[in-house]
């Protein structure tokens, strides 16, 4: 099938872009890279009369440091974040998530803000955002916000974001020293979206105790999560007393609503999550205490 027609918009910068979705109204829809909305216009599962593309706005698009943080706008592809020695540096964990993104085809096109505001509860850049505490900045025609990536996901592909605010860009707080991270996710083809999937970033003290840590989990629920009360009961342990098992099993053990299909039971994907959640907080709490 072929898209039911559309009028094209191709605006230069992003106050004349949310003109434009303020001036459309629910008829319009931004286009990144196509890499989500095009599957759904073709096979009509959306239908919008008018696109607003997003790759010829000015400023939506590049990597920056800022003071504590890595700035990345929200045109700026997957390929290019898997790129950026830059990320890789200072927020290694976004740089890891990037080669489980789909293919190299879908992230040569697909966009960071693309990926957080078409939030897939299964996709790797959403609960990367929240396990790093990443702060969202928009743009509206009542003027700009940045909201933090906690509580930002409100629902299967639904988000904080207005009908006329646009993601201009995400910025991500620089690795703390003796600090690590780890992504680990269960998918039945390489490419595909993950059954369960697990992010850990762990900061240790001098004494190898746990300072702070986050766990991210991704597929095992209607939005990203963390696994709030396993961070909170890790916090201050030291890492000799504790067992990935025991991150794992503790970590899934708060979810709720764990989506079950074809593809899996609610059961077997919480024992997928459990056993991400183990691998990858082994290869964090390692990494931090090499650091
Ligand atoms: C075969 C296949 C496999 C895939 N596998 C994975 C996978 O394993 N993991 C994964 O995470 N993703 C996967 N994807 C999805 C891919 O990562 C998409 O690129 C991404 O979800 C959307 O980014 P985009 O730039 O293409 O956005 P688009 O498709 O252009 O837009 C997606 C949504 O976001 C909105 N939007 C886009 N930019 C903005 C903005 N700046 N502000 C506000 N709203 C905006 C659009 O209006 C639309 O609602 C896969 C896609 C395909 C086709």
């Amino acid at each position: 099938m072929k898209p039911a027609p559309f009028t094209y918009h191709a605006p230069r910068d992003a106050a004349e872009t949310v003109g434009l979705l303020a001036e459309l109204g629910e008829e319009a829809k931004l286009i990144a890279g196509g890499q989500s909305l095009v599957p759904m216009l073709a096979l009509r599962l959306a239908v919008f009369d008018h696109l607003v593309d997003l790759r010829h706005v000015a400023g939506l698009r590049g990597i920056e440091r800022r003071g504590d943080a890595v700035w990345i706008g929200a045109a700026t592809t997957q390929a290019e974040i898997g790129r950026s020695e830059q990320v890789a540096r200072d927020v290694p964990l976004l740089s890891r998530a990037t080669p489980l993104i789909g293919h190299f085809q879908i992230r040569n096109r697909g966009t960071i803000g693309g990926s957080v505001a078409h939030a897939d509860a299964a996709a790797e850049y959403p609960a990367i955002a929240l396990t790093l505490d990443a702060r969202l900045e928009t743009l509206s025609p009542r003027g700009s916000r940045t909201l933090p990536a906690a509580g930002f996901f409100t629902g299967m592909w639904s988000t904080g974001l207005a009908e006329d605010e646009l993601l201009t860009g995400i910025t991500f707080p620089v690795r703390a020293p003796r600090s690590g991270f780890a992504v680990e996710e269960f998918a039945r083809r390489s490419g595909d979206f993950a059954l369960a999937g697990a992010a850990v970033a762990v900061e240790l003290d001098g004494d190898a105790q746990i300072r702070r840590c986050a766990i991210g989990l991704f597929g095992l629920g209607p939005v990203p999560l963390r696994a709030v009360a396993a961070e909170a009961a890790l916090a201050g342990r030291g890492t000799d007393s504790v067992s990935a098992e025991e991150v794992g099993s503790t970590a899934v053990a708060e979810l709720r609503s764990v989506p079950a299909d074809l593809h899996g039971s609610a059961d077997y994907r919480r024992h997928v999550g459990a056993v991400m959640v183990a691998r990858a907080w082994r290869r964090a709490v390692k990494e931090a205490g090499d650091a």
